[in-house]
């Protein structure tokens, strides 16, 4: 049966009447109940945003200057007769256009699949549990947990709202959050202002809540007017954009080159103009790179696979570019650069140190004072205050699955009850001795949490608070001490404890307590400000991840410089930097001190320092804002939803998948499966790898161009009838070019990719270099078709047919040959790494030759292409020239090695 929900003016209701009228609880759905209503009322999701139609993305194809060159190039030919040219040109400009749609499509559901693996996920309440789901299996009557930076799921009625602020602007345009409340508010409210309802698709920026699910998909308000919303990524990068303008620019030199050799061939040597005309359409189209965008695209894609591979899913396509260029990883410490396996290593009382041994969650462990072991933890009083402190006031969960002792929740608190096991308490029995009656919950800006639990004895409620030592100093005027009362409290005492642990690279907290609190159930700041006694500190080691450090190393010699920036105190963020291997770590800076510089002179310090510490989301947008100032291109990690800002200021921002809110997810370029820095690592290795392949996609492809061209002008100006026809042109250029070029995509990195400087970003594509080594193999490919041609026409008196299809074949086998060089831009392909050491580059070339072979000797072919078999002697003196091309162009190589050191 399924459920009758009618659709009521929630916002007017109270909470009770909305867990009512939805047949929910407080508590959650029940597993069944839920499973029931999901498939009664679907997934939550929004009909898919409209797509291009096919057709239209076919359509497309078309509006292409060169596209249209060609087509214009086709009606001449047709309009002088030449029915088998004009078909075999319109036949190529279908064949692109369909290679171009084919390829297109296939990126984007390359995209489309990496996007799936971003779905938003959250936390509802089941069978009285938190669970963590999948957004598209939220129900009506599901009680929905909102933390700070989450998106809304589905349509809420809040049951609970603490300080809780939305961003609604998707929904009503409203920049500013708005603050939202339990209380119902009148019937005829409008939208924007219904504060006792979370809409869909907006944001949690600040603040806790609990809403009751009243719509999904297509129902709730942003389902409503989600057609308006639908929008499609498109397939564009810089890169992309910088290769469309050049491609514009090449069109436009070479319709000016071939209207001048026109005239010179009309005017100058008097050919026939039909002749002329065929001449410029063979060079226009000679000269054209025809598969060079797809290949690009195609690579880009591949890039973005690769990525995703090693953990880093790109959310927007240009980043696979910037992340080549990168020259500065800003990352968070905790869970990023280390573990985020927190354990409690030492505690700090005023009485003296205890350290804490053994690893893991389980609760084994001993505790030892001056080096002699506690058999009893608990008789000591002032450390079984602190473990009692500490596990009362913290959300996290310890326990046993399947053998193996797991935690929920936040780790830095999950240390603390794992510490309280090793002494033999018992985490819930103690929670539900000291039953919480209210909290104020942790957040990096006040840096404390504090609870207010009910008494065991059944006196007045306790205050219990932990949090960063300078925070809680300030809140506390005792200090606990064993078998007496408290003392005053001693700040320097403490401060020197705080820095002996810190050194030691530990997260430091304090604990503090204030017993007998008045007797109300809301808990103020103010209820504790000045009037609590510290117990002690704890401090939790969380070491730096295995790959970090091999991580950070690389980056370093990549000329990527590493950046830390967190909460955690300045000693104990230098102490991890030391250990990661950070030059700079040494003199950490502080937020505060961070404050006090202005611009100029946070310019000049953030190029010396490399960690930043108390730093928070303000700090990292002027830190990102200084590093670009000096012309860094700067990867920027967060999490949290004040990260937003610095994530979209920086080149590339990288949110972290697990630990991150939706509103770091989407601000930024990047999404971290792992949360892992090593990811980062990977993904610039990546990036790089990419835009090399591109260069040599283009490195491979504009000689094959160049050559054709250059061969087509030699001849008018020789007077001669043309080495290679247009359409033959179109077949190296669409097929052999295309298939031997997109080998390249696959290239790994090669062994230098982080062992040399980034990129500059203002780097042009078509380097100098580039342009050389371009116009040096295009005078090679020139020598040896141009050559050929001329001796067999000349000296063997061979027809045209087979000089032709033997000058196009030459130009094929310089190409293959080619295509073993350009694997390396400067390193020497003449190893067995690099002539066998690719497979796609072999599958190739075998391609290339058996389509040769079909071009040769196919007699349909023959017709099509005006081709004609070639014997044995031809082949010979083919390879007997394309040899010493190839050995030319490794000897430039060798050459430019030596001078380059
Ligand atoms: P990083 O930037 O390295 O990821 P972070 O942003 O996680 O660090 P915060 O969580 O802001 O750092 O923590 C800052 C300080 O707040 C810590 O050094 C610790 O003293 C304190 N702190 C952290 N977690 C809690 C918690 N759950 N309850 C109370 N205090 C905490």
């Amino acid at each position: 049966m399924p459920l009758d929900i009618h659709p009521t003016a929630w916002h007017a209701a109270s909470p009770e009447e909305a867990l009512d009228g939805l047949a929910a609880a407080p508590g959650g759905l029940a597993e069944a109940d839920a499973a029931e209503r999901l498939r009664s009322h679907g997934p939550n999701s929004l009909p898919e945003a409209a797509r291009r139609p096919a057709w239209r993305r076919l359509v497309a194809q078309f509006d292409n200057v060169l596209i249209l060159v060609l087509l214009a190039a086709g009606v001449v030919t047709l309009l002088l007769g030449h029915w088998v040219d004009a078909g075999v040109i319109f036949g190529v400009v279908l064949i692109n256009a369909l290679i171009g749609f084919i390829q297109e499509g296939k990126a984007e559901k390359a995209l489309d699949s990496i996007r799936t693996m971003l779905s938003p996920e959250a936390v509802v309440l089941r069978d009285g549990r938190r669970r963590r789901i999948k957004a598209v299996e939220v129900v009506p009557g599901d009680v929905v947990v909102i933390e700070p930076g989450d998106r809304i799921p589905a349509d809420l009625r809040l049951l609970r709202a603490r300080g809780l602020r939305v961003q609604e602007a998707a929904l009503t345009g409203e920049s500013l959050p708005v603050d939202k409340a339990a209380a119902p508010v009148a019937a005829d409210t409008p939208l924007a202002e219904r504060t006792s309802l979370a809409f869909a698709g907006t944001t949690a920026v600040q603040g806790h809540g609990e809403g009751v699910v009243v719509a999904t998909g297509a129902a709730t308000e942003i389902g409503r007017i989600s057609q308006m919303l639908s929008t499609v990524e498109t397939l564009d990068t810089p890169l992309l954009r910088q290769l469309a303008a050049f491609g514009r620019l090449l069109t436009g030199a070479i319709l000016a080159v071939a209207t001048l050799a026109f005239v010179i061939g009309v005017v100058g040597r008097g050919y026939s103009m039909a002749a002329m005309f065929l001449a410029a359409v063979g060079l226009a189209v000679a000269a054209i790179p025809e598969g060079l965008p797809a290949v690009v695209t195609i690579t880009l894609a591949i890039g973005v696979k690769r990525m995703a591979g090693r953990n880093a899913i790109i959310r927007r396509l240009p980043a696979v570019e910037t992340l080549g260029s990168v020259s500065v990883i800003c990352s968070d410490k905790t869970g990023t650069l280390t573990r985020n396996e927190m354990t409690l290593a030492a505690c700090a009382l005023a009485d003296g140190e205890v350290a804490v041994e053994g690893v893991g969650y389980g609760p084994e462990g001993t505790f030892r004072r001056d080096g002699a072991g506690l058999d009893d933890p608990m008789a000591d009083p002032l450390l079984a205050r602190l473990l009692v402190a500490g596990c009362v006031c913290a959300d996290a969960l310890v326990d046993q699955r399947d053998g193996r002792w797991t935690i929920t929740g936040d780790p830095t608190e999950a240390a603390l009850v794992v510490g309280a096991g090793k002494a033999g308490l018992a985490p819930e029995t103690l929670r539900r001795e000291h039953r919480r009656l209210d909290a104020i919950p942790f957040e990096s800006e006040h840096a404390y949490m504090a609870t207010l639990d009910a008494d065991p004895d059944g006196g007045r409620p306790n205050i219990h608070v932990k949090g960063a030592p300078e925070v809680i100093f300030a809140l506390c005027d005792r200090e606990a001490r064993a078998n007496a009362a408290d003392a005053p409290f001693d700040a320097a005492a403490w401060r020197a404890r705080v820095e002996s642990l810190s050194r030691r690279g530990m997260r430091v907290l304090a604990l503090a307590e204030r017993a007998g609190a008045p007797d109300e159930l809301r808990l103020r700041q103010a209820d504790f400000d000045g009037s609590l006694t510290l117990i002690g500190l704890v401090g939790l080691l969380d070491p730096p991840r295995e790959e970090t450090v091999a991580a950070v190393h690389r980056c370093l010699r990549a000329g990527v410089r590493v950046k830390m920036i967190t909460g955690d105190h300045a000693l104990t963020a230098a102490a991890i930097g030391e250990r990661l291997g950070l030059p700079g770590a040494a003199g950490a800076l502080t937020g505060r001190e961070v404050d006090g510089l202005d611009d100029a002179a946070l310019r000049t310090v953030v190029q010396e320092v490399d960690v930043f510490a108390r730093a928070t989301p303000e700090h990292k947008l002027r830190l990102v804002q200084a590093l670009q100032a000096d012309g860094s291109v700067v990867a920027m990690t967060g999490d949290g939803v004040n990260d937003a800002p610095a994530l979209k200021r920086a080149d590339v921002g990288v949110a972290m998948g697990v630990q991150g809110t939706d509103a770091a997810k989407e601000a930024a370029e990047m999404v971290l499966a792992d949360d892992n820095f090593a990811s980062i690592a990977a993904a610039v290795e990546e990036g790089r790898t990419v835009y090399d392949n591109i260069k040599k996609a283009i490195l491979f492809i504009l000689p094959t161009n160049g050559g054709q061209a250059l061969t087509i002008l030699a001849a008018i100006a020789a007077g001669m009838v043309l080495p290679i026809t247009a359409v033959q042109i179109l077949w190296v250029n669409m097929i052999t070019a295309v298939t031997l070029a997109l080998a390249l995509a696959f290239e790994p990195a090669e062994r230098t990719v982080m062992t040399r400087p980034p990129r500059r970003a203002a780097e042009p594509l078509l380097s100098g270099f580039l342009l050389w080594r371009v116009g040096f193999v295009s005078v090679l490919m020139l020598l040896a078709v141009f050559g050929l041609f001329v001796w067999e026409i000349r000296t063997q008196g061979t027809d045209l047919a087979t000089a032709r299809t033997a000058a196009v074949n030459m130009l094929v086998a310089v190409e293959i040959l080619y295509l073993f060089s350009a694997r390396y831009l400067t390193a020497s392909a003449l190893t067995a790494e690099g002539l066998f050491g690719s497979r796609p580059v072999l599958i190739a070339v075998a391609l290339t030759i058996v389509a040769q072979a079909a071009f040769t000797y196919l007699p349909a072919l023959n017709v099509l292409f005006g081709t004609a078999p070639l014997e044995p002697r031809h082949w010979l003196l083919i390879v007997c020239l394309a040899v010493p091309a190839f050995l030319a162009v490794e000897a430039e190589k060798a050459l430019l090695r030596r001078r380059g050191g």
